[in-house]
């Protein structure tokens, strides 16, 4: 009998060993190996406690746009293993799913346990062999395979080996990658929100914006979605997807750089500019101030006035060339300096690990080294919030577990 070897009990770990267990038909014994004490904490911690499995997006190539890294590569994959089938997987083992209004899909119990519970059953129904308190802290090749070696220097022999050992994998799994001529893209983190410590934009705290675009004047990055004031800086789906897209140019910054928000970007230049010079002729008698353009918040308008040095009894018929051309900057381009990153409630995700073109997305399969299998965030995929990260340990894992039982 084959022994199939999973280091790694998170989510891609255990979905790869149920699923491989599962189609061997018990011809093969699976044995997973994890570290700690426990088996799917990032599972239970996820989503605030309710883990958003996946997210109600169907169709292929909407679904990669969500992947700053893996967007070319996870196409394929997608199109054997999408939401959809991680829907009816879950539904098939009695845990419906249900979409909030943002697509974000969760268990109707919005509780992870459930989800912890059902994986846990089905590892057991097929006879996985679980290790816990196994640290994986060598690896070598055999002639017929992989020799594993843990902790305590126990030894365990595979034919094929599948590492899912995540975005905080170890310098000894990474290491022995390397040895194999396997290339790592640096750890950096993904999904953080932006520390703008400055009293004008704190006081907003709790104010949100539904339309804004973010810039990145350096370089020449923009990202359009929902802006939320929090007391710490800026946050919301904008702000979090331009740390994931730019995560590696905002890392090498050390996270010190200046961004730029676009309040209007339904509008072009050209026309906000009109806008503003329509108010000296028809709202000449009104103080600017008070006298809110484009919806945007009243403090937000006030917050934008009062940098544009126009203070709070100037009527429009008031302001000068250069007050109106300052209000017209900030409208379109507030600049602001960031001091640092903040976790976005505790969520993160890790960019970098195993580079891409080194492996086989129709497989899992290194290219580099024969029976040498991934899933989940150890490679150099990561996927904005929302539920995607999950997605792709499904995904990944469920490839794999095809790929490793022929
Ligand atoms: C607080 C938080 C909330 C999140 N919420 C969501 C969410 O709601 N939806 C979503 O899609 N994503 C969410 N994410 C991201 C998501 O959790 C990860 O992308 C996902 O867990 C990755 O799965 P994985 O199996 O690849 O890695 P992990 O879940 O990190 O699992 C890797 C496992 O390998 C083990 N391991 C590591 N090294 C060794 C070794 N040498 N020997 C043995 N075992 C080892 C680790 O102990 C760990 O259990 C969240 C992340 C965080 C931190």
């Amino acid at each position: 009998m084959k022994t199939i070897v999973i280091i790694g009990g998170g989510a891609a770990g255990m979905f790869a060993a149920i699923n491989t267990a599962r189609l061997s038909n018990g011809n093969s014994k699976i044995i997973l190996l994890e570290k700690s004490s426990s088996l799917l904490s990032k599972v239970k911690v996820s989503g605030g406690g309710r883990c958003n499995v996946t997210h109600q997006c169907f169709e292929v190539n909407d679904l990669v746009k969500n992947y700053p890294r893996g967007e070319k590569e996870l196409k394929g994959p997608f199109h054997f293993f999408n939401p959809k089938n991680t829907i009816e997987w879950f539904e098939e083992r009695g845990v419906k799913l249900k979409a909030e209004a943002d697509g974000r899909m969760f268990p109707i119990t919005d509780s992870s346990q459930t989800i912890m519970d059902c994986l846990l059953k089905e590892a057991n129904k097929f006879g996985v062999a679980i290790k816990t308190n196994y640290s994986v802290n060598a690896i070598s090749k055999t002639e017929n395979g992989f020799e594993i070696e843990n902790q305590f220097h126990e030894k365990i022999v595979a034919e094929k080996l599948l590492i899912a050992t995540g975005g905080n994998s170890q310098g000894i799994i990474l290491q022995q990658l390397k040895n194999w001529q396997h290339t790592i893209q640096p750890l950096i983190p993904s999904l953080f929100t932006f520390l703008i410590p400055q009293p004008e934009i704190v006081d907003l705290s709790g104010i949100s914006i539904p339309l804004v675009e973010i810039i990145l004047p350096k370089n020449n990055f923009k990202m359009k979605g929902a802006l939320l004031f929090t007391h710490w800086g800026l946050s919301g789906p904008a702000v979090l997807k331009t740390s994931a897209f730019a995560a590696k140019t905002l890392f090498e910054s050390g996270y010190k750089f200046l961004v730029q928000i676009n309040f209007v970007p339904q509008f072009s230049m050209a026309q906000v500019k009109e806008i503003l010079q329509q108010q000296t002729v028809n709202a000449s008698r009104q103080k600017v101030c008070s006298h809110v353009l484009f919806d945007l918040p009243k403090r937000v308008w006030q917050m934008l006035v009062s940098k544009s040095d126009i203070n709070d009894k100037q009527n429009w018929a008031d302001i000068n060339k250069l007050q109106k051309e300052k209000l017209l900057k900030c409208l379109t381009a507030l600049d602001l300096q960031t001091i640092g990153k903040s976790t976005f409630k505790e969520e993160f995700v890790t960019c970098g690990g195993v580079t891409l073109s080194e492996i086989n997305f129709k497989t899992m399969e290194s290219k580099l080294v024969k029976n040498l299998f991934f899933a989940g965030e150890i490679m150099d995929v990561d996927g904005i919030t929302g539920g995607f990260n999950f997605q792709n340990a499904w995904t990944t894992a469920m490839i794999a577990a095809h790929a490793m039982v022929k």
